[in-house]
Order: C-alpha cells, then sequence, then structure tokens
C-alpha cells in the first residue's frame, strides 16, 4: 500500500494511508537500500504487519520532486506565507527572507495578508500592489469576515503546502475554518499521533482533504539565509528579472553601478522602494557573515 510520512519520531514514521488510515511504521533496512533518510513529506510504499494495531513497515521510499531543509520536509508544490494587516504588523524583511528562500528552492508561493478588516483600503492596495508586481499571488482574507477563504481553499487543494508565517497572523483560525469538513479524519489521526507530542521542533504534515497536506514551520521567527554569496541574492528578486539585461554592466548588483536599469526602474517606481530596501539590507547581511 502506498502513503505519505506525515510525522517522524524516534526511529517511527507515521504514514497517512491511502485507506485515510495512519500506521505507525519502522523503516527496516531501507537506509541501506536507499542510501537515503526518509523525510517528512516522502510518499512510501508500505507493508502492513498488523492491521489492528496499524502497525506496518515502510519497504520503499518513492522517488522525491524535491525537498526542503528548513522545514525538512520532501515534495512540497507550493508555499502558503499568512501575514496579518495589524496585530501583529507584517515584518517585510522576515517575508522577504522566506520570499527568497523559497525563490531558492524554486518553490511557488502565496502571500496572504490577513485580518483585513483591520486594515485601510491604502493600506490593502499598497501591499497588495507591492508583491504582485513581483509575480506573487496575494490574497487578502479575514477570517471574522470569511474573505479570501473561497480562494484559498482552491490555492490548497490537492496540492503539499508548506505554510508559514509569524504567531497572532490567524494561521490556526485559517486553517482551522479550512478543515471544516475533515475534522473527523484529522481527529482520528491526532489520536494516533498522540504519543509523539513533544517533539514540537519537528516538521509535520496535516491531512487537510483528498491529496491535500498542509505542513507546518517551526521556528519561522529567525529565518537565516545560508549557502548564498551576496553577488546572488539579486537573482531571488523575480521583479528585478526584466530590467536585468538592459544594465549597463553584466553580472551588476543594482546597487552602485550607473547604468543600472534597475536603480532606473525603482525611481520610475516601477520596482517597489520597500522590497528594494530590504535587498539592500540583505545584501550587506551576507557580506557580513563572509568575513567570519
Ligand atoms: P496564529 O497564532 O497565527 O495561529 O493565530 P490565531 O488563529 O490563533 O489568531 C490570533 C488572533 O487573531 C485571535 O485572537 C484571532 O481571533 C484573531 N484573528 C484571526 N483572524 C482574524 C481576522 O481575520 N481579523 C481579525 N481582526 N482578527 C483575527
Ligand atoms: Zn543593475
Amino acid at each position: 500500500m502506498q502513503g505519505k510520512i506525515i510525522k517522524g519520531i524516534a526511529g517511527f514514521y507515521y504514514i497517512h494511508a491511502e485507506d485515510n488510515e495512519v500506521y505507525e511504521c519502522k523503516a527496516k533496512g531501507i537506509f541501506r537500500k536507499d542510501n537515503r533518510k526518509p523525510l517528512v513529506g516522502d510518499n512510501v510504499e508500505i507493508e502492513v504487519l498488523d492491521e489492528k494495531e496499524k502497525e506496518g513497515s515502510v519497504t520503499a521510499i518513492l522517488p522525491r520532486k524535491n525537498s526542503l531543509i528548513r522545514p525538512a520536509v520532501a515534495n512540497v508544490d507550493q508555499a502558503f506565507v499568512i501575514f496579518a494587516m495589524e496585530n501583529p504588523k507584517p515584518n517585510f524583511m522576515l517575508l522577504d527572507r522566506f520570499l527568497i528562500m523559497m525563490e531558492q528552492a524554486d518553490i511557488p508561493v502565496t502571500i496572504c495578508f490577513n485580518k483585513k478588516d483591520l486594515g485601510t483600503r491604502e493600506e490593502l492596495d499598497f501591499l497588495y500592489e507591492t508583491y504582485q508586481s513581483c509575480g506573487y499571488k496575494v490574497i487578502l482574507s479575514s477570517t471574522y469576515q470569511g474573505d479570501g477563504m473561497e480562494e484559498i481553499k482552491k490555492i490548497l487543494q490537492g496540492k503539499t503546502t508548506v505554510v508559514a508565517g509569524p504567531s497572532g497572523v490567524g494561521k490556526s483560525s485559517i486553517t482551522n475554518a479550512l478543515q471544516g469538513n475533515v475534522q473527523m479524519e484529522t481527529g482520528e489521526i491526532s489520536k494516533k499521533l498522540k504519543r509523539g507530542k513533544h517533539t514540537t521542533r519537528h516538521s509535520q504534515v496535516i491531512p487537510a482533504g483528498k491529496d491535500t497536506y498542509l505542513v507546518d514551520t517551526p521556528g519561522f521567527s529567525c529565518l537565516y539565509l545560508s549557502d548564498m554569496e551576496e553577488q546572488e541574492l539579486k537573482d531571488y528578486f523575480p521583479e528585478f528579472r526584466k530590467y536585468e539585461g538592459q544594465c549597463r554592466f553584466q553580472g551588476c548588483r543594482h546597487i552602485h553601478e550607473p547604468g543600472c536599469a534597475v536603480k532606473e526602474a525603482l525611481d520610475n517606481h516601477e520596482i517597489s522602494s520597500l522590497r528594494y530596501e530590504d535587498y539592500l539590507g540583505l545584501y550587506e547581511e551576507l557580506k557580513e557573515k563572509r568575513r567570519f
């Protein structure tokens, strides 16, 4: 039978299988055979050893589409990052760090600004414009008024999605609103998962409908850009791309170079100054880091 690893604790893997049951499995011998460690999110083949106790053994890891390091998870289709209009106000530097990490991993992102009811028309338009013009899908939502919920449901349907965002923005309110019709399913699953409650730092995949999985991201408040040279950073700002070929110098970093088309676009308000300021800040941070 096939299934997906939704949690891993101390040598045990919890598999959400085709029959919509969760099996507790060991991965015997698979490390040597495949020479790789099973990851949460991996699609696997299992052999059921005890039908009543729902126990089994992972016998093979199916081919992996991709994998992230933080959160450690395989087969991610997309990311969904949530901020709030107020309480707390959006931390753009944190959002931009997250977007860069996802650009680096080639994972498409939808940005959700929740608590739409607390934002003014001008603020909402500004955020929508800023990130939409970079090529990201932007949703303005309110769990209080129901705005955006249908759209969010449609985006998540049938996909494995990394859900991220600082605490207090309404992450649980949104995921709860979406899980309405799969409540029973997740209740069953959490019973089975109770044993491993103390390992909160591990990523976990939450089944939320047919072929639909949400990946919880622990530790979102401190995102470090790693494995990156400062010269590379510009490649992860998608809004720079269409100007790049027009810069006077090849490999232009869009900082002090004369004849820079990105800076010209900035002056013409075609590129967001909020995003550009973050670019400069992160560039300096990466440069500093390299000196140690
Ligand atoms: P989490 O920490 O991201 O999971 O956030 P919660 O879902 O626990 O929500 C944090 C607080 O924000 C709670 O008091 C919610 O009632 C409130 N909240 C959630 N969604 C909205 C919204 O759309 N508008 C407003 N005004 N408050 C919201
Ligand atoms: Zn340039």
